[in-house]
């Protein structure tokens, strides 16, 4: 009984946990790949139908629906979920627009009915640019609406000599309208459930901090001997109702809603707790702690006051915190981070950069940055073995450390072989599921004592 219920939880939590997030790539790839198949399906189908009526043009339109759901299908498999998505929008807009204007003609006994199609065009166009740019996400919504008013108004056909027969049309109309209003309502429900379950979500994070239900959890850093010289705080949701929340789910929602700030000062205050607590302990006193800092905690005036009264009031070694910055918010205004890196320096925290080489630093600014540590990112320790690029990636890494007298972390290292790698290259650091993955406060310190040099 007990079996089945958590099976049943455990679903129940994939499926929550896909509303937002990581998952929420995968439903836009299968969404893209859906509306690949009904295009393919619809191309061809009414290819045929044009065909046996030798409409040589609707059997051509029909074809570009075929190959745009092709390219839209290689595009997605290639992980290029936006310009998939540019593509079938294109495609789909030119088809229908077309079909409206020069063969679907109306007159005083039959309206015309393909332009519907362009309401819900309209309706998942806002769906699935939202998180692009204005333009993208309101031009191309805009563009069928004006193309539907257009279609709606007016009875002229640039080529007369194209218009289908009324009895091919008249068959079609209610099909039509059916369909389109149908697609449009799908596409309301779909809009209406993510609004509500982002708020939900937002609504739960809001009381997250309150409620205690945030937790960190420790990753050990190994050296090359296998000792453990420090670990990662990682942040874990514990929902009610979800279950365990990865940051990957939530912590862009707090980013875009600022709740990073209260989180991310809570997580900074239990790390220094954290560190002053092992100060103590003869076994654990060494141990340095990194903590993630998100672009908009670091942007506020006061961070680095912030930190300084913090690592004053819990009487630790800056040097054994650890701060983690990401190349993104390197983009803008150098002077100020500079500055600000500077002064935590100079009070001796320790700086590092997380997932370097994913972003778009150029080492001119590694250079003029005061980081103690880069973080090779995960995506290139992963492929290390089978891929040379990525091995030769982590080599110049490995060396810019090494003559920039920069430590060097590698992030996701899982097999053998890829510490074996970054062992023969020099790398002195280690973090990943080989060693372990981040465990809670008490498993992370049993840990911790069973792989530290004996006194
Ligand atoms: P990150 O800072 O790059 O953290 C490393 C992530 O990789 C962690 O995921 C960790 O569990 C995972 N990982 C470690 N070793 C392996 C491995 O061998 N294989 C694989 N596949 N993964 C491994 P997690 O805990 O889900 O965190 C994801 C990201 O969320 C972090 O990436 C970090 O950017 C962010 N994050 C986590 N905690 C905080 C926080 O307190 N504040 C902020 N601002 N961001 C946080
Ligand atoms: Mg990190
Ligand atoms: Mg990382």
């Amino acid at each position: 009984m007990g079996h089945k219920a958590s099976f049943i939880n455990r679903i129940r939590q994939f499926w929550l946990a896909s509303e937002l997030g990581i998952m929420q790539r995968r439903r836009e790839r299968r969404m893209l790949l859906l509306a690949s198949f009904v295009m393919l399906l619809m191309g061809s189908g009414w290819g045929i139908f044009f065909g046996a009526k030798q409409q040589w043009s609707l059997v051509g339109l029909d074809l570009v629906l075929v190959v745009g759901a092709l390219i839209v299908v290689f595009l997605t498999r290639r992980d290029q979920v936006r310009n998939a998505s540019i593509a079938l929008f294109g495609i789909l807009f030119f088809v229908v627009s077309v079909i409206a204007l020069v063969f679907d003609v109306p007159n005083a006994q039959v309206p015309r009915s393909t332009h519907f199609y362009l309401l819900p065009l309209a309706a998942a166009a806002l769906l699935a640019f939202r998180a692009d740019s204005f333009w993208l996400r309101h031009g191309v919504a805009l563009l069928c609406l004006l193309a539907f008013g257009l279609l709606a108004g007016t009875q002229e056909s640039p080529l007369p000599g194209y218009a289908l027969s009324d009895t091919v049309r008249m068959g079609g109309v209610w099909v039509q309208i059916a369909a389109a209003l149908l697609t449009l309502y799908a596409l309301l429900h779909i809009m209406q459930n993510e609004v509500a379950s982002r708020t939900e979500l937002e609504d739960d994070l809001r009381l997250a901090l309150k409620q205690k239900e945030l937790q960190l959890h420790y990753q050990p850093q190994l050296n090359a001997d296998g000792l453990v010289i420090g670990a990662e705080a990682l942040l874990r949701w514990v929902h009610p109702r979800r279950g365990t929340v990865m940051p990957g789910q939530f912590i862009e929602l707090a980013e875009q809603t600022g709740l990073i700030l209260p989180i991310g000062l809570w997580v900074l205050q239990v790390a220094c707790a954290q560190l002053s607590v092992w100060k103590d302990q003869s076994r654990m006193r060494h141990l340095r702690l990194a903590v993630n800092i998100s672009p908009s905690q670091f942007k506020q005036i006061d961070f680095v006051p912030q930190v300084l009264t913090l690592i004053d009031r819990y009487k630790i070694d800056a040097s054994r915190l650890e701060l983690e910055l990401t190349e993104t918010m390197l983009v803008h205004d150098m002077a100020d981070i500079i500055e600000k890196m500077s002064a935590l320096r100079a009070s001796g925290v320790s700086l590092s950069l997380d997932d370097f080489g994913t972003g778009y630093s150029s080492l001119n600014y590694i250079k003029r940055l005061p980081l103690n540590c880069l973080k090779i990112d995960q995506s290139f320790v992963r492929d290390v073995i089978g891929n040379p690029s990525d091995a030769a990636i982590v080599r110049m890494v490995l060396a810019l450390g090494q003559s920039l007298n920069l430590e060097v972390v590698a992030e996701g290292v899982e097999t053998e072989g890829q510490r074996q790698f970054l062992v023969d290259n020099g790398c002195a650091q280690f973090q990943g599921y080989l060693f372990s993955r981040a465990l809670p406060i008490n498993d992370f310190q049993d840990y911790a004592r069973r792989h530290t040099a004996p006194a």
